[in-house]
């Protein structure tokens, strides 16, 4: 199982219920943030690895099955 929880408060869901997502990369690995937290941890937009990395994470949770 990846580790899906925000890099800053360590949840896997937001108080809302929306699972964590994909904001940046870091020293090649994916940082996860909650809705709270996302704008906090964003990397700076138009990051290509940010995009990428996002892509290949929705291409695995559609094969997972949602
Ligand atoms: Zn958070």
């Amino acid at each position: 199982m990846r580790k899906r929880a925000c890099a800053r408060c360590g949840k896997f869901v937001s108080r809302a219920g929306a699972p964590t997502v994909i904001v940046a990369v870091r020293n090649g690995a994916d940082v996860f943030a909650c809705a709270d937290h996302q704008g906090e941890l964003a990397a700076p937009a138009g990051d290509p690895l940010v995009a990428i990395a996002q892509l290949q994470d929705m291409a695995r949770r559609r094969r997972a099955g949602g």
